[in-house]
């Protein structure tokens, strides 16, 4: 047993998501406490949860209260309500989830100034996400000179896979510079695969496709518990479409845009990352649940367009591994929006899907459960993801090898 606790660490854009965990003998870890701070530099909200399921704190702050407005006033915040619960003492190890690995890193990995130097020139590969997990990682290596920190990536997961999977169909020079597919969630596969080997041991060891779908969304195949494929590529935009991002699209649109439309670089990311997805394509939210409650046609039409999309990259990927034993939903819209899994499950019916519907409309709010029939070919589940435990498991392998597994 290791002593001391761990603390995780998942900074986003307006979010930072904390969990602080506690090894344990006979198992990982036992999570103590867990929340995320919401609204960094707008409508600023904390949320924290206890292990034992009691009821969620919550604080909002008012217009008129000085609010977070970064990742380092967000996580002093964090940090001053841990303190106050007194759960900071014994603080071992510090895990971060840093979105960005690039080729080098296929595992976590003990922080240093010659590691963080390596994760910083990984910037320009993700520069609107690889930034805030570094600001976070600074920001917590000078408050806690004494803890390790550890850095745990969304790529490592996916450096399983094979070159036909991470390559584009360009010269070689540029696959040699970095241009690849990496793949992103590695997190919450490593998370959703592991637990679901445990609930279904043989499908588990079979052929699997993960379908992540959050803010960000994304799928991936599996093949006894490794990333074989992605729907994500070189950045976090291709694949399916998401809340405010594209998805897959034509690169003919880009140059489009940047001959026709006189756009730059600055510009198109902005319009690709920020307006596109559901919130482009419905002119309304990129929250799934404002689509649903909507009566416009466009809110239905970018519920269709994202329903499509996804049973179409779900049968990719089947065939990328020769055929599916199981598919798993997981994230906020997997775990939570029956309807989704439902139109993407009707249009696989060819591929051996077979839905319970009472089931699946039962599998809401964070709940494992069987969907399929007891007849259906293929196993179809919903497992709610928990990233946080990834991190505190990969951080507690890193300070303390074999710990995890014992
Ligand atoms: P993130 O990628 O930010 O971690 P989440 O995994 O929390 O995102 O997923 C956010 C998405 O989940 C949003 O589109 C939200 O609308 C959707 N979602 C959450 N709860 C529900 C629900 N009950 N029904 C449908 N969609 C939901």
């Amino acid at each position: 047993m290791v002593a001391g606790q761990i603390l995780t660490l998942n900074a986003g854009s307006s979010s930072l998501k904390f969990a602080l965990f506690e090894p344990l003998r006979d198992d990982a870890t036992r999570c103590r406490v867990r929340g995320q701070l919401e609204g960094i530099g707008a409508a600023a909200r904390l949320v924290v949860q206890t292990g034992d399921g009691g009821q969620p704190a919550r604080r909002q702050w008012r217009a008129d209260e000085a609010a977070p407005r970064d990742v380092r006033a967000a996580l002093q915040v964090v940090l001053a309500e841990l303190d106050s619960r007194g759960l900071l003492d014994g603080l071992r190890a510090i895990g971060h989830r840093i979105v960005h690995g690039g080729t080098e890193f296929s595992s976590a990995r003990a922080v240093d100034d010659a590691l963080l130097a390596r994760i910083e020139g990984l910037q320009s590969l993700a520069p609107l996400h690889q930034p805030y997990g570094i600001a976070c990682l600074r920001a917590a290596r000078e408050r806690f000179v004494h803890a390790a920190q550890v850095a745990c990536f969304d790529t490592a997961f996916h450096r399983t896979q094979a070159f036909v999977e991470d390559t584009f169909a360009l010269p070689r020079e540029y696959y040699d510079a970095g241009v690849r597919r990496y793949g992103f969630h590695g997190l919450s596969y490593q998370y959703v695969a592991q637990r679901y080997a445990q609930l279904d041991p043989l499908r588990g060891r079979g052929r699997v496709v993960i379908a992540h779908l959050g803010n960000g969304a994304s799928a991936c195949a599996l093949r006894d518990g490794r990333s074989t494929s992605s729907t994500m590529g070189f950045t976090a935009l291709d694949g399916l479409p998401m809340g405010t991002r594209c998805g897959q699209i034509d690169p003919g649109v880009l140059l489009w845009l940047m001959q026709e439309r006189k756009m730059d670089a600055d510009a198109i990311s902005d319009l690709l990352y920020r307006h596109s997805g559901l919130k482009g394509l419905s002119g309304l939210s990129n929250d799934m649940r404002v689509l649903r409650a909507s009566e416009s046609s466009r809110a239905r039409e970018a519920i269709e367009y994202f329903v499509a999309r996804l049973a179409r990259e779900i049968a990719a990927l089947a065939a990328s591994i020769g055929g599916i034993d199981a598919l798993v939903f997981t994230a906020g819209i997997g775990e939570n929006d029956a309807a989704v899994r439902a139109g993407a499950c009707a249009s696989l019916h060819w591929l051996g899907v077979r839905v319970d519907d009472a089931a699946n409309a039962a599998a809401v709010g964070g709940r494992e459960a069987r969907i399929s029939t007891a007849d259906s070919p293929i196993a179809v589940w919903v497992v709610p993801t928990d990233e946080e435990s990834t991190i505190a498991g990969q951080t507690l392998d890193v300070i303390e090898p074999g710990a995890a597994a014992a």
